[in-house]
């Protein structure tokens, strides 16, 4: 009774912490495995696999005491045969389980709200898995750069200096990659951590497009692009060429999703370099218009261009995002005196019978900004334009022009 109720305390204290608090997530990388260790993780992830598709082949199982599991029949062929459990930690087994019974329970409510949802299937693969309480599935040793895990051992890990010393280590995945071993550690920091940057300026919007990806109201245009390289068109090729079932497919399939990975990794990083630019200001307006439809429009361009990611990670991780509606007409519109225009997608400069001229795209994140601000035209023209600063151009030619993958221009 006494130990419910301390948990029930300790809970509750939690989420009053929580409330004051961010949660960012660092990816660390396990190094210099050994040929022994990498045999161990290889099996981990093997046994996760079977494990999870024991118990999604029959739900009830999930009633029983699972960290208590210690062998599953796994479907080999037409017979089912009796694996051990050896490599995985009670904990991390009963964490499984509950990883599966927080899916369905999401599931269900889809299915409560009227929406068609399937049953979950066997995996697979398993690439993930969850060490959800620190000191006990897993444990950081920020001395000698090491993460010892339960049942598994201690790794070497890279990357243990971005966490900042007054993070606190909440729960983690395991996560396996073309590229290797990862943790993705989940810590919770207080939320003012960020603001004791100074702003270069305060206050822009942005329009997003398709031609020029991003327009800033000062005019900066950023343009980020990431293409398919040639060695993913042959690496397709060739794997379209394999025998289904074969090695040589499973090894064309390991090396597509290492090029996948890649290509990820680049848009990431030029999302990254686009957000740490952005978080310079003190609020930042968008339009939250469909990105979907265009993907419809235009295809391939949008899709690999990574802009859908960089606009949740806006809404995410920005202090203060500033969103104008979907349907607010911005492009059409002019920034000075509220007038509509009639622009076909071949114009590029407003021009209006009250002597504003400007680019469309400019334009169209001025009105951005405007109504992102509630400012009336009135007040928005006593602003002026708001004009590039030079630590602006300063912060922008820095971070973005580190990426090769963006462009970025200066209005003249
Ligand atoms: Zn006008």
């Amino acid at each position: 009774m006494a130990k419910a109720e301390r948990i029930k305390n300790t809970l509750q204290e939690t989420r009053e912490r929580r409330k004051t608090q961010k949660a960012v997530v660092y990816q660390l990388k396990l190094q210099n495995l050994s040929r022994r260790k990498e045999k161990l993780l290889k099996k981990a992830f093997l046994e996760a696999k079977w494990l999870y598709n024991w118990l999604v082949s029959n739900i009830k199982r999930l009633d029983m005491p699972i960290n208590k599991i210690s062998a599953v029949e796994v479907k080999v062929g037409e017979v089912f045969e009796e694996r051990t459990l050896a490599t995985l930690g009670s904990q991390i087994k009963q964490e499984i389980g509950d990883r599966l019974k927080d899916n369905l329970r999401a599931l269900g409510k889809l299915k409560e709200n009227g929406r068609k949802v399937g049953i979950l299937k066997p995996k697979r693969f398993v690439n993930s898995i969850p060490l959800k309480q620190y000191g006990i599935t897993y444990n950081l040793d920020f001395a000698r750069n090491k993460v010892k895990i339960q049942k598994l051992g201690n790794f070497r890990i890279l990357g243990l200096h971005q966490i900042p010393s007054e993070a606190e280590i909440a729960n983690a995945v395991l996560v396996r990659k073309p590229s290797g071993y990862y943790l993705h550690v989940t810590c919770c920091l207080p939320k003012d951590s960020h603001t004791s940057l100074n702003p270069v300026s305060k206050d822009i919007g942005i329009d997003f497009g398709v031609g020029s990806k991003l327009t800033l109201s000062n005019g900066i245009r950023i343009d980020f692009e990431i293409h398919e390289t040639p060695r993913l068109k042959q690496l397709q090729k060739k794997m379209a060429r394999t025998q289904k079932g074969s090695r040589n497919r499973e090894r064309a399939r390991f090396l597509l999703r290492k090029e996948y990975e890649k290509l990820n990794n680049r848009r990431r990083d030029a999302q990254n370099k686009v957000l740490a630019f952005l978080r310079l200001y003190e609020r930042v307006a968008f339009q939250d218009d469909c990105v979907k439809g265009w993907a419809a429009l235009f295809g391939r361009q949008v899709h690999s261009s990574g802009i859908g990611g960089l606009k949740s990670r806006l809404r995410t991780s920005l202090e203060t995002p500033i969103i104008v509606k979907r349907f607010e007409p911005t492009t059409q519109e002019c920034f000075a005196c509220r007038k509509l225009h009639k622009l076909s997608l071949s114009d590029k400069v407003i021009e209006c019978s009250c002597g504003w001229k400007c680019d469309r795209d400019a334009n169209a994140a001025l009105v951005i900004l405007r109504k992102g601000l509630g400012l009336s035209h009135e007040q928005a023209v006593g602003l002026d334009r708001p004009e590039l600063k030079p630590p602006e151009r300063e912060a922008a030619a820095r971070i973005l022009g580190s990426n090769p993958c963006i462009c970025v221009s200066f209005p003249q």
